[in-house]
């Protein structure tokens, strides 16, 4: 389950999928049952460009032969090795991981999920800094699990664990997006947004809090990449304030956002990196968290225990490492000579006078739309409600899109779609997606 859209499907309804209620786009889905690179196809043969890379995770594209081949040589040989033994594939990936990431982020942790990918990080901050806060940003997504969802800002995904998880030890504060400061320039966003933080930082008391804990690039709440100058503000309060920096990268990883990690194009340095979804391409379930060495160790000597029955399961070790071909090999290259196309496709939308602004950056973009009269957006962005209800045109431009034949993903808030095709995209792939959701906003919109 993910933050990009709401449960459509209440408790007692049947459901999209699964026996029990579960998250889905309501009832009227296709079943998926075949993909190849950027389509997938259903039950009844229709197929679908897939621009939302299913949930921002099938970055290497559906059906990649390398990745299902080292999953079943891996299955042959062994399928599974306890997490307390050493194994080759999970050492391997180990490395991989380290040689690409950031600095000296060189200590691998490896979970199964994005949430518990987070929950391990604040596990590890906490205990560094013996300090119990975690401050997060409203609006952002963070996981479902009840620690994972207390840290998330979105209301709808808080409201679901609010009334009975403890969420002492999170506190908010707001992004650096235009709709939360009022700003005449990118730098003024900046001072004010970061200054803010500062603020909130002071207010709870630099002693109590552990980390920081963000998306480089905003994910499910908008794609919004942060304003020049704006994460190095955030390393400069870190530093001043003993606050560790974790940069939550289950979306903005693995070539999302154009590198390895969506952080590095910001320059700075984040004491930790949590990872998920494309790291196996989403072939099989596998998340972690890059820590930095000195952090490594220091953890390891105050022995702190955790460790998972699946977490760095062989079968997706051995899926990360080909993934990880895929993307050193030719995917990383086609989204720097691809996206400016993708960009320039979907600025072009903005020629419709119902979308307000397309933002975003590498192979992740948000397009956002307002009522053109009054500049408001379509649902209350902080109320947490109305992401799919009827009267939301946003998402009756999603529903169109998909009648057509693409797949884009919803935002939170739901006044947004989220564009973020597999890696192997190429122009025409682009060209083609980005047309039918033109008309898509020309049929809801006039
Ligand atoms: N962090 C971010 C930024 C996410 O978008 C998500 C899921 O969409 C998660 C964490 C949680 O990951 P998972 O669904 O694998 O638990």
């Amino acid at each position: 389950m993910t933050g990009s859209e709401r449960p459509a499907t209440p408790a007692g309804e049947t459901p999209a999928s699964g026996s029990l209620p579960h998250w889905s786009d309501g009832d009227d889905v296709p079943t998926i049952t075949r993909g190849e690179g950027v389509r997938v196809s259903d039950d009844e043969g229709t197929q679908f460009l897939d621009f939302a890379s299913q949930l921002y995770c099938v970055n290497a594209g559906h059906s990649e032969e390398t990745i299902v081949e080292a999953m079943t040589e891996q299955a042959r040989r062994i399928p599974y090795v306890s997490s307390s033994k050493h194994n080759d594939a999970r050492t391997e990936l180990a490395a991989r991981l380290a040689d690409v990431a950031p600095g000296d982020l060189s200590g691998v942790y490896f979970a199964v999920s994005g949430s518990e990918a987070n929950e391990a990080a604040v596990q590890f901050a906490r205990a560094e800094q013996d300090a119990p806060k975690v401050l997060t940003r409203w609006r952002s997504y963070h996981g479902a699990t009840y620690g994972a969802a207390a840290l998330t800002g979105d209301p709808e995904t808080r409201a679901t664990v609010e009334r009975y998880a403890a969420t002492s030890g999170s506190g908010k504060f707001l992004p650096p997006i235009p709709a939360a400061f009022d700003a005449e320039s990118p730098e003024e966003l900046t001072e004010k947004a970061a200054d803010h933080l500062e603020f909130v930082i002071r207010n709870e008391g630099p002693d109590s809090v552990a980390a920081l804990l963000m998306e480089p690039v905003g994910g499910t709440s908008g794609a919004f990449p942060a304003p020049p100058g704006y994460f190095e503000r955030v390393r400069d309060l870190c530093d001043e304030y003993d606050v560790l920096l974790i940069s939550d990268e289950v979306i903005t990883g693995f070539g999302r956002c154009g590198d390895w990690f969506g952080i590095e194009a910001e320059g700075v340095q984040p004491d930790m990196i949590t990872f998920a979804k494309g790291v196996t391409s989403a072939y099989a379930p596998l998340a972690g968290v890059l820590v930095r060495d000195s952090l490594g160790a220091s953890l390891r000597e105050e022995g702190i225990d955790v460790g998972q029955t699946f977490g760095g399961h062989p079968v997706a070790c051995a899926a990360g490492v080909a993934a990880m071909d895929v993307y050193e090999d030719r995917l990383l290259d086609n989204v720097e000579s691809v996206a400016p196309t993708l960009e320039s496709e979907l600025r072009a939308l903005n020629a419709h006078e119902a979308v307000s602004e397309v933002r975003g950056r590498g192979f992740l973009w948000a397009v956002e739309f307002a009522e053109p009269e009054t500049g408001d957006p379509y649902v209350d962005p902080w109320a947490g409600e109305g992401n799919e209800t009827d009267d939301n045109p946003v998402a009756a431009v999603k529903e169109a899109a998909m009648d057509a034949g693409v797949l884009v993903g919803g935002g939170r808030p739901g006044f947004q779609l989220i564009v973020a095709p597999p890696l192997c995209a190429d122009e025409s792939d682009v060209r083609e997606a980005v047309g039918v959701l033109d008309d898509a906003i020309g049929e809801v919109f006039g």
